[in-house]
């Protein structure tokens, strides 16, 4: 069992500290916030004063931190000085191309291994250990990772090179943001014209309409009776989570120069339910804007 740094222990960061824990690590955590470092230790972290403080002395690092910005700051500080040869760095944080490019090119410029290894799933599936970890980096940083993500997730799986895996969590995102605003429209439509939204989802769920947004993450209550319709539109993945996800695609997309114009339209939808005040809600509470009864909470 290895010595593992854990930087950034928030709603993700926590669950999965504690299952590198179960798993038999020695984790050794730091954030900048007390009291998320509190949470850590009573999962049985070991606290450290810094992040080189957590860094030194440990085989693997894992930071999970909010944007970009956050990782670029860790990553172009202390932790390569304090770091012993050969560590390995996952950066599970989900943030732009370009910055998990950056900060791994660092690591391998200095002679460490690193991955990229964004994640699908909440903060319930953190906290599960049932993360599916989408992976950028060489073929041998990956099998140094791999053994790692596993102890977090249920599945663990590389996309290519450095930054593979945040483009596929974007390009992942943006169809899910795409195919749950249409699913949502086709509801909203059918109850429009008359159809009982159980009916259309047993027909539509067998016939070509069908998709994960319709029958795992159905956004109207009844059909899947474990979804965050069900219970008020809790997340779940809150609608602020996909906004910056649907940002993150379309900045990719301007700069790689690639037509995205459903995305573009998601990105504007979504904007707007966050301005309506959706913001905290589960994405799929988009239906209440579409439905017309947003308004009417
Ligand atoms: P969070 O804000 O709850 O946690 C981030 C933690 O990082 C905070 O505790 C913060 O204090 C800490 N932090 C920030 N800068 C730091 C620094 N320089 N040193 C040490 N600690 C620092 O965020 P979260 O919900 O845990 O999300 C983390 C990442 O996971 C994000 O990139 C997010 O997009 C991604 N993600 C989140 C979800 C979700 O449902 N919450 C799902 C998939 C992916």
């Amino acid at each position: 069992m290895a010595r593992i740094a854990f930087i950034g222990l928030g709603n993700m960061g926590s669950g999965m500290a504690a299952n590198l824990i179960k798993g038999g690590h020695e984790v050794h955590a730091f954030d900048l916030s007390a009291d998320a470092l509190a949470h850590a230790v009573e999962a049985g972290a070991v606290a450290a004063k810094s992040t080189a403080d957590a860094v030194s002395a440990s085989e693997a690092v894992v930071t999970m931190l909010p944007a970009g910005k956050h990782v670029r700051a860790v990553y172009e500080g202390e932790i390569f000085a304090a770091a012993a040869p050969g560590t390995l760095f996952m950066d599970c944080s989900t943030i732009d191309v370009d910055s998990a490019r950056h900060v791994g090119g660092l690591a391998k410029e200095k002679g460490f291994r690193f991955v990229d290894a964004p994640v699908s799933g909440g903060v319930a599936a953190a906290t599960a250990g049932t993360l599916t970890f989408m992976v950028g980096g060489s073929e041998a940083d990956f099998a140094v990772a791999e053994p790692f993500l596993q102890a977090m997730g249920k599945a663990v799986i590389r996309g290519g090179d450095l930054g593979a895996g945040q483009a596929v969590k974007i390009c992942n995102n943006m169809l899910l943001a795409i195919t749950m605003i249409g699913t949502c429209e086709a509801f909203a439509l059918a109850q429009k014209l008359g159809l009982d939204p159980q009916k259309f989802f047993d027909i539509s769920s067998k016939a070509s309409g069908q998709s994960w947004s319709m029958t795992s993450y159905c956004p109207v209550p009844g059909p899947v009776p474990t979804t965050p319709a069900n219970n008020g539109y809790k997340p779940g993945f809150a609608t602020a989570m996909m906004l910056k996800d649907l940002k993150l695609a379309q900045d990719a997309a301007q700069k790689a120069g690639a037509t995205t114009p459903l995305g573009a339209q998601a990105e504007a939808l979504y904007a707007m339910f966050d301005n309506l005040g959706g913001g905290p809600s589960d994405f799929s509470g988009i239906y209440k804007l579409l439905d017309g009864s947003w308004n009417q909470r």
